[in-house]
């Protein structure tokens, strides 16, 4: 096989079955030198799952609270460390998609520990969509049932404007639903690949709180 995030063809771990192409090789497409690189968050903030020696609510979290916002009690399986990041640069801006599987069990696993009604991917604009090709999200979370429907309003590009925080908190809106009597009275989990600032995860949670969601959670690949 060739390990889709070093490239590096590891002869060694195919068998003859592999080699004759009897057998699927892509179930493993990372080799284990790079799988080892990954590093599992076991302690975490209780607010936005950040990895830290307790699990008491982060500064950032904090801030949230004081913003009036519900916590999002945001779980994710990995550090976003250098291994995480080539990952998602292989994935996301080079195409690989069959890099998707890779963590489809955990995540699954994740989002069934979550155990909520409902679970609603972050959207990609359609611009992304229209270069990428696919929603990163919705390939991360593949063998997970989806119900895709937020939209977005605005692209990224967009959002880092000369706005403040406030204003991006309070004014600016990212998403839209499609079918906001789908979300009266759900426990919902939202789902993304990185939470970096947690921005984006709480707008698409204020939209679902406006249409009647009785609850939001998230969770993600990375923090
Ligand atoms: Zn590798
Ligand atoms: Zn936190």
């Amino acid at each position: 096989m060739i390990c889709l995030l070093c490239q590096t063809k590891k002869y060694e771990s195919d068998t003859l079955l592999q080699v004759l192409g009897l057998k699927k090789v892509l179930e493993r497409p990372i080799c284990d030198d790079c799988n080892n690189q990954f590093a599992a968050i076991f302690t975490s903030c209780k607010g936005c799952g950040r990895h830290q020696g307790n699990n008491q609510l982060c500064t950032d979290c904090v801030r949230w609270q004081i913003d009036g916002k519900r916590l999002l009690q945001h779980r994710a399986l990995y550090q976003y460390n250098d291994a995480m990041k080539l990952f998602m640069q292989r994935y996301k801006f080079y195409g690989e998609y069959a890099i998707r599987h890779v963590f489809n069990r955990k995540l699954k696993d994740l989002v069934k520990s979550r155990d909520t009604d409902m679970v609603v991917p972050i959207p990609v604009s359609y611009h992304t969509l229209m270069t990428r090709g696919f929603n990163q999200t919705i390939g991360l979370f593949e063998n997970v049932r989806l119900t895709d429907l937020l939209v977005t309003i605005k692209s990224s590009k967009q959002r880092q404007s000369k706005f403040s925080r406030y204003d991006r908190l309070n004014r600016e809106q990212f998403f839209m639903i499609e079918n906001k009597t789908a979300v009266i009275g759900k426990d919902i989990t939202l789902v993304d690949d990185v939470y970096t600032t947690g921005m984006t995860l709480y707008h698409a949670a204020d939209i679902l709180y406006q249409a009647g969601a009785k609850n939001v959670k998230s969770c993600s690949l990375a923090r």
